[in-house]
């Protein structure tokens, strides 16, 4: 607990009602979406506006108070997480669209909005936000920059840091750098801003940005396809690759996710009477003047014997129902047992043997131990899920022999090249593990980064370095 004499300090700074010190909301604003530690705060602080995000970092490094940044608290992997009497600096009040340019095609907005906002802000106007992923309708566009998300249109539009055409960020002495410009070329030096895309609240407060909209693909077709083996998983990606289809996802599940979903998810029901070991969802953009490239698509996929079914969506409702057995699959998991999760990504062209060792450890694992896996398969990347079956056991004891294969795998991966975190971040949870995917010399040079823009290391502590 901080002082009062700090705490009234606070309240000149941002108001009264916008510092917060009840257990309640210690313990709301104090976590993120994993459930692995403590959240410990000392304070939660709600500024209103980028001078007073400079106030209260200022104040904070002239009383040494160290900060932790906090968004949509949708993130997984323990980046928002205040463990130590930490400040919480919300950003939720700084809410506003402050211009949309429609001939540019661009969005400025503050850094609390939420991705769905600038979502359905770029709809009404005709144009098209990407980022998109199941946490849309609380994660906010600073949360988004700091974690650089992915999300499942990242096959055909990228991740977050292709949408930011400029950001303000608040620097831990609390002096504000200004990037804000939205300008789409800009070659005078290094691309400062790049540097605070995906460094979770590490470098600096992302309190606005200018992001990128995009005319809306066309209508959208989505199917979901029983696949009998992974190879056919990657065949059927090569064979939409060949057919110069726009592909706007490519997601696929295990039988187990999708048992898990229908056990779990209001309304879920499997649109197969036969169950198969992997399931693809496949959504392509229609042709020019509305042609119809799911049909043909699929027939060349069944003609190649890739599928064993396939069924597509031929209503909104059937839409928003098969996407659901994809985008529940986070959310049914944590109602099934304890989780312990990674989020790993390999070069396409080493998912076929990196998955073939990957099954030796689904199927060694023990039996009160499940690996469900999903994810972006089309960007290379797959969220292993490690669900403890045995509710008896204590998350701890769980968590250590989930920890076992999860470091088993991790040496796979490493000599696969792949990374440890695709597109959650490294936050708390996987800081012990930076080595397998980065080497000595590159995080030194991120450790001397982190030292010259914090060097009291008062901005998000204890995240990213071992
Ligand atoms: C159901 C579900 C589905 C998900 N699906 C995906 C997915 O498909 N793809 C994906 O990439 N992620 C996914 N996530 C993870 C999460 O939603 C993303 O990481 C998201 O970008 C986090 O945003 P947030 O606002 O919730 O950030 P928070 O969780 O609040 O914070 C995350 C990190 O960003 C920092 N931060 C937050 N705001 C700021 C700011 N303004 N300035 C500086 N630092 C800041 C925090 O300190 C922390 O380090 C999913 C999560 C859930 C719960």
């Amino acid at each position: 607990m901080l002082q009062e004499s700090a705490l009234s300090d606070l309240r000149r700074l941002v108001g009264q009602a916008n510092v917060l010190t009840s257990p309640s909301d210690l313990e709301a604003y104090g976590r993120d979406w994993t459930r692995v530690h403590q959240a410990k705060p000392s304070v939660i602080v709600l500024p209103a506006s980028t001078a007073e995000v400079a106030a209260v970092v200022a104040y904070c490094q002239a009383k040494q108070l160290p900060i932790v940044p906090s968004g949509g608290r949708t993130g997984l992997a323990g980046a928002a997480v205040a463990t130590n009497g930490e400040v919480v600096l919300s950003l939720s009040r700084m809410t506003k669209i402050e211009e949309l340019d429609e001939v540019g095609q661009t969005i400025r907005v503050e850094a609390g909005i939420t991705t769905q906002q600038v979502q359905e802000a770029a709809k009404q106007v005709g144009l098209f936000f990407p980022l998109d992923l199941a946490a849309k309708g609380s994660c906010q566009i600073g949360g988004n920059i700091a974690t650089n998300a992915g999300g499942v249109k990242f096959i055909r539009f990228g991740g977050m840091r292709e949408q930011v055409l400029g950001i303000e960020v608040v620097l831990p002495s609390g002096e504000v750098l200004d990037m804000n410009t939205g300008l789409r070329k800009n070659n005078t030096g290094y691309d400062l801003r790049q540097l605070f895309i995906g460094s979770e609240g590490t470098l600096g407060i992302v309190t606005r940005a200018t992001l990128r909209l995009t005319p809306p693909p066309r209508n959208m077709q989505v199917s979901v396809l029983a696949v009998p083996s992974f190879e056919s998983i990657l065949q059927i990606l090569s064979v939409c690759g060949k057919a110069g289809v726009q592909l706007t996802a490519f997601e696929f599940f295990t039988r187990a996710a999708h048992e898990i979903v229908l056990q779990h998810a209001l309304g879920a029901r499997s649109p197969f009477a036969d169950k198969s070991p992997y399931y693809v969802l496949l959504e392509v953009e229609e042709g020019a003047g509305g042609i119809d490239v799911m049909q043909p698509l699929l027939e060349q996929i069944f003609a190649a014997d890739l599928i064993s079914d396939a069924v597509v969506a031929t209503s909104s409702a059937q839409f928003k129902e098969l996407w659901g057995l994809r985008e529940n699959i986070t959310e049914s998991l944590s109602k099934h047992g304890h989780i312990r999760k990674n989020d790993i990504s390999l070069a396409i062209g080493q998912l076929a043997a990196f998955t073939a060792e990957l099954e030796l450890e689904v199927a060694a694992a023990p039996k009160d131990i499940q690996l469900v896996l999903f994810g972006h398969i089309g960007d290379g990347n797959l969220h292993i899920n490690y669900v403890g079956l045995n509710k008896a056991e204590s998350f701890a004891d769980f968590n250590a022999r989930a920890r076992l294969i999860e470091l088993r795998i991790f040496e796979r991966l490493a000599r696969y090249k792949g990374s440890i975190s695709a597109e959650h971040g490294i936050g708390l949870l996987k800081k012990k593990d930076l080595h397998f995917s980065r080497s000595e010399p590159e995080v030194t040079l991120m450790r001397q980064i982190k030292q010259l823009l914090d060097p009291a290391n008062l901005l998000n502590p204890g995240k990213i370095f071992p």
